[in-house]
């Protein structure tokens, strides 16, 4: 008896074990060293919409990468504190999405500067206070800090790399061009090979191509990808190696080649995407699975700005959309 208790507890140990490796390597919510000074603070997607966070350890201060929503920078903030006792000084929004940038005035009035690419602020320009307001109806932590829009960073730059060096690291800001929005940043530290990528690549399938330009994000990543990389650390998903950035450009051109196939074959767009009411439920098209790690439940929405895209020879962000 006591045996057999034995051999089924060992089972429900080894089942709890597949489940885990079979939910991938997400671990919401955890702080994880990735090289002595950096630290990856891995966001709740799912459950509260927040992006991951990078902080990097300078001579006197910390840097943030992404301000995260309102209750994600809170939660950034105090993972910072935990890991050291330097001042947060600058943020770096990767772009202008609420779950990067929304949290910027919770930095600020804690005396942090924020920082993006100049493209940044001008997304904010163009699709500000609407998004804002909108999103304030829905979140809490948006709707508490009662602004009437969304705080653009404080100091931008328009000349790439941007800088920030000191006698312990150098850590370069870089715009490669427009994929996931006109406003990309991408944050490199050249010693330690480590890359931040925000949502130009996620890892896994959380590719919003709204605000983008579908043909020319594979060139983007791979720009990025020319650089000494050993680690790269997504604005979704969790951290891995150059497979990521590889995969990330490939599931773009895939996506991309096999919307403009259908096209050319005659397709309309109702003849690859199903829709029940306004909402997108079904696409008939398959990508290969090389880059099945980034086709989930978002695909139809992909197929269909993909083909808007292509359909009205220009980038999706330029097409008219909420
Ligand atoms: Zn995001
Ligand atoms: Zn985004």
């Amino acid at each position: 008896m006591k045996r057999r208790m034995w051999i089924l507890g060992t089972f429900a140990v080894l089942i709890t074990l597949a489940f885990f490796i079979a939910a991938g390597d997400a671990q919401p919510g955890t702080v994880k060293q990735i090289v002595p000074g950096v630290w990856f603070r891995e966001g709740d997607l799912k459950d509260l919409g927040h992006c991951n966070n990078i902080i990097i350890e300078m001579k006197d201060y910390l840097i943030v990468v992404d301000a995260n929503f309102p209750s994600g920078a809170r939660l950034a903030m105090e993972a910072a504190k935990k890991v050291s006792n330097k001042p947060v000084k600058y943020v770096f929004d990767t772009h202008h999405h609420g779950d990067h940038a929304y949290g910027n005035p919770v930095w600020t009035q804690a005396g942090a500067t924020t920082l993006a690419y100049k493209g940044v602020t001008e997304e904010m320009k163009r699709y500000e206070p609407k998004r804002w307001l909108a999103t304030a109806k829905e979140r809490k932590d948006v709707a508490e800090l009662n602004l009437p829009t969304a705080e653009p960073p404080k100091q931008t730059f328009d000349k790439s790399p941007f800088i920030l060096k000191d006698g312990t690291r150098e850590v370069r800001f870089y715009f490669f061009g427009w994929a996931h929005t006109r406003g990309d940043g991408f944050v490199y530290l050249p010693k330690e090979k480590v890359l931040c990528t925000g949502d130009a690549v996620a890892n896994g399938p959380h590719n919003y191509t709204a605000d983008a330009d579908v043909g020319n994000w594979p060139k983007v990543v791979r720009s990025a990808a020319k650089l000494d990389v050993q680690h790269v650390l997504p604005g979704h998903g969790a951290p891995g190696g150059t497979e990521v950035l590889n995969g990330q450009a490939q599931f773009m051109t895939e996506l991309h080649s096999a919307v403009q196939a259908a096209i050319k074959s005659g397709k309309k767009l109702d003849d690859i995407v199903k829709k029940d009411g306004a909402k997108l439920v079904s696409t008939t098209i398959q990508l290969p699975d090389g880059v099945k790690n980034w086709v989930g439940d978002g695909l139809a929405a992909q197929v269909r700005d993909a083909y808007e895209e292509i359909s009205q020879h220009k980038p999706h962000g330029d097409v008219a959309h909420p």
